[in-house]
């Protein structure tokens, strides 16, 4: 069923239990390219609303289409509650291959909160912080690996000591990625997922991953889809696994110091120590500018990026420091075949 309506509000209160609607939301008004499209699926059984939303950094493409095979995924007669899915919600990033707005170059997923009155991304920012805090009871930030940056799949939510992080790091477990990464906050402020969690939202960031095809994406939707049977909005499906998981502490970039070509010296997820080379930066008749190597013991290889003409202080690796190694404690159920549903 589709639906013709204004606004995300609207298009909640018009959908009725055990059916879904779809519609497009403009959350820049004078701006076409802003439009999205947004899915509301209402259980037939009252419960809470988990709000999904995909390629807020609009070239994370997986990220999208991960958002969209979870949504195919929910059947009606399983679900309680309502989940609110937003596959791209920076639609004019993506439409110019963009991760942030070019209008204003900025990170949307640094400006939340997000001003009305400010720039396109802080305009962003401001309707998807105000719709949120309209509608949900726990959020999904999904993002993905790009052309510019690799990285392991992996959730990361606001560590605290209240129930709202509690609820946040069983929705991690649940999801069933490689890595769980604990935030503090760090260079990650302004996150939708750090204001979310703020608010009392339980949150995470859940970031597909290398990009290796469809498994992966299938592999990231049916944590999405582990999400919600996590939080009982869908039910378990049989006698459950445990996963195993790495939990890190927040990740540290280790920067370029010269220009020059870059070349890895470790994978996505390798485990890196005191001393590991990382990286080293060559000129163009191969001599060494640079040996990168980490600072510190016990590190996760969490994000690189791919090979090319890097320039001095930019981000080329990050290592989380491990501090656990663990069996999940929340039952995670075997994956499905989504994109069969
Ligand atoms: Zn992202």
């Amino acid at each position: 069923m589709v639906v013709e309506v204004s606004s995300i509000d609207d298009l909640v209160g018009s959908v009725k239990p055990g059916t879904s609607g779809w519609s497009v939301w403009r959350p820049l008004e004078e701006n076409a390219d802003s439009e999205v499209p947004v899915a509301v699926l209402v259980g037939e059984n009252p419960g809470p609303t988990l709000w999904i939303q995909g390629a807020l950094h609009g070239n994370e493409f997986d990220a999208a289409i991960a958002t969209q095979a979870a949504l195919r995924g929910i059947r009606l007669e399983d679900l309680r509650g309502t989940v609110i899915g937003l596959p791209v919600v920076n639609g004019i990033g993506h439409r110019a291959g963009a991760r942030v707005l070019p209008g204003d170059g900025k990170d949307p997923n640094r400006q939340f909160p997000g001003d009305p009155q400010g720039t396109d991304s802080e305009r962003l920012a401001f309707a998807l912080s105000s719709a949120l805090a309209n509608h949900a009871t726990y959020f999904v930030d999904v993002h993905s690996s790009t052309e510019t940056f690799l990285g392991i799949d992996h959730t990361i939510y606001l560590v605290a000591d209240n129930p709202t992080a509690t609820l946040s790091r069983q929705m991690a477990q649940a999801s069933g990625t490689a890595v769980m990464w604990e935030s503090t906050g760090g260079w990650l402020q302004g996150s939708a997922y750090i204001w979310a969690a703020n608010r009392g939202i339980p949150s995470v960031l859940l970031d597909v991953g290398e990009i290796q095809g469809f498994s992966h994406v299938d592999q990231a939707a049916s944590g999405l889809l582990g999400v919600l049977r996590g939080l009982d909005m869908l039910p378990h499906v049989s006698a459950s696994g445990l996963s195993e998981f790495i939990t890190v502490r927040d990740p540290e970039w280790i920067r370029a110091q010269a220009p020059g070509l870059l070349t890895h010296s470790v994978r996505i997820g390798s485990e890196v120590h005191e001393g590991t080379e990382l990286f080293r930066v060559l000129d163009l008749d191969g001599r060494e500018l640079q040996t990168a190597s980490c600072p510190f013991s016990d590190g996760v290889v969490v994000t690189i990026r791919r090979p090319h003409q890097a320039r001095v202080d930019e981000d080329v690796v990050s290592i989380g420091r491990r501090v656990g190694s663990s069996t999940s404690d929340v039952p995670v159920d075997p994956v499905p075949d989504v994109l069969e549903s």
